[in-house]
């Protein structure tokens, strides 16, 4: 059904909470409900699920309630426990290590991914962290459009030596990469990192060919498979030895679930990776996350449908419209890395990124990105509500990406699970007067 009413314009008097409200009741029932009640950003702390505004809560009365002291009855039981890092009754013998309920949500990750076990850690990001420390490797193989916290942690931590490649690169310069660092380092201390549509950008590399030079060089590879989440890719399946997921994105789906998981393919690894866990005390995930995630995961396939259809309806306006100089998506026809893409993926998620046209000035794009009602500007994505971030690519120079992204301004765009025809309507209300 249209939008009914007249959309408000971003120059109309009110608050922007007033404003929002106003232009809801035009809204459809599915969009109204994710942004009902109003949240004022400013009174909520800019939280956008404050309390007691949770669609998913789930907690369990009978679960641990995320206490650290695991009690036992006898001392030989308590000591069997400490050394096997588990408690009879799931869990480990301290709470702050694993909870039953992460021992939960591991077992099911394991389970999705064809894996022989998985970790899960407070955010994707400590997920990441774990996963390269576990394996200590002297050098590491990233991809140039690598997620920004992961870069930002290797180079400042200084972990590794970083070998870079393009972000959508073939098999072959990854094999070259792969010949530079076998002068200088043993296969045991190099890992090849991949990580599947970029982040912000998209590129896809040759996943197939990169793998396959890892495995015949006797090195490990790690995936970051956010973008995809199990439901569109499952990398053990690929050959792929680890594969690494902020389920603070689609498996959580509500942005309240922040976490990561780490899936190993071999027993070898996935204690390596146990081990990492209760050396560093990341393992300490709320059971209340724990229990939304093993929950919520179970919807991510249905979700994923839905954003990524929303997405492609976006993508639609976007193409249409004057201001915009391109699109990045792999799920679109004309990107260069589409064969890729239905190769691996086969279907696409919320995510997509506009470059407005290079001549508008930037006071005027930022108009537009403020003058969005339902689009909110957050970090993450993933989630129900509808977001809208800058990308500023941090590609390496030197580096023979296929594809030279475009001058303009860039947005990434998290397509949310409101109503397509409420969100175009908003980009519409938005773009009067800033963009047109
Ligand atoms: C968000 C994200 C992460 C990190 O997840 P957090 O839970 O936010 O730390 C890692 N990789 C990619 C590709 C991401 O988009």
């Amino acid at each position: 059904m249209p939008h009914s009413p007249p959309a408000p314009s971003s120059c109309e008097v009110g608050t922007k909470a007033e404003r929002r409200a106003a232009f809801l009741t035009g809204c459809r029932a599915a969009t109204r409900r994710i942004h009902a009640p109003i949240v004022d950003l400013a009174a909520a702390r800019g939280h956008l699920n404050p309390r007691g505004l949770g669609h998913a809560r789930a907690f369990s009365d009978l679960g641990s309630l995320g206490q650290s002291s695991v009690g036992f009855d006898t001392l030989g039981d308590y000591e069997q426990a400490d050394a096997m890092g588990r408690a009879p009754w799931g869990g480990a013998e301290y709470g702050v290590v694993q909870s039953p309920e992460a021992d939960a949500v591991c077992a099911k990750f394991a389970r999705l991914h064809g894996g022989a076990g998985a970790i899960v850690c407070a955010s994707g990001l400590a997920a990441i962290a774990i996963a390269l420390d576990a394996f200590a490797p002297k050098a590491v193989l990233i991809p140039d459009g690598l997620y920004f916290p992961a870069w930002r942690y290797l180079s400042e931590t200084g972990r590794a030596e970083l070998l870079t490649y393009p972000a959508g690169a073939s098999g072959e310069e990854v094999g070259a990469l792969i010949r530079e660092a076998g002068r200088r380092f043993a296969p045991a201390d190099t890992m090849v990192y991949l990580e599947a549509p970029a982040s912000g950008t998209f590129e896809i590399p040759d996943i197939a060919g990169i793998v396959e030079e890892a495995r015949r060089a006797g090195i490990r590879t790690v995936m970051d498979n956010t973008w995809a989440s199990h439901v569109r890719f499952r990398p053990l399946d690929h050959g792929i030895a680890i594969a690494v997921q902020a389920t603070t994105k689609y498996e959580g789906g509500y942005g309240d679930t922040p976490s990561g998981i780490v899936v190993a393919r071999d027993e070898g690894d996935i204690a390596r990776l146990r081990r990492q866990l209760r050396v560093t005390g990341h393992g300490a995930v709320s059971p209340q996350t724990c229990t939304r995630l093993f929950h919520r995961v179970d919807s991510a396939e249905t979700r994923l449908e839905r954003h990524a259809a929303t997405a492609a309806a976006l993508m639609a306006w976007f193409e249409s419209q004057p201001f915009t100089a391109g699109i990045l998506s792999p799920a679109r026809e004309g990107s260069p890395y589409h064969v890729r893409f239905r190769q691996y993926f086969g279907a696409g998620n919320s995510l997509f990124t506009v470059a407005f046209d290079g001549a508008l000035p930037a006071e005027r794009v930022h108009a537009f990105v403020d003058a969005l009602l339902l689009f909110r500007v957050a970090e993450s994505w993933g989630g129900h509500v509808s977001l809208v971030l800058p990308v500023h690519p941090r590609r390496d120079p030197a580096s023979s990406s296929k594809e030279s992204l475009p001058k303009g301004a860039m947005f990434r765009f998290n397509a949310g699970l409101e109503e397509a025809d409420d969100l175009v309507a908003d980009l519409a209300q938005a773009s009067r007067g800033t963009l047109l």
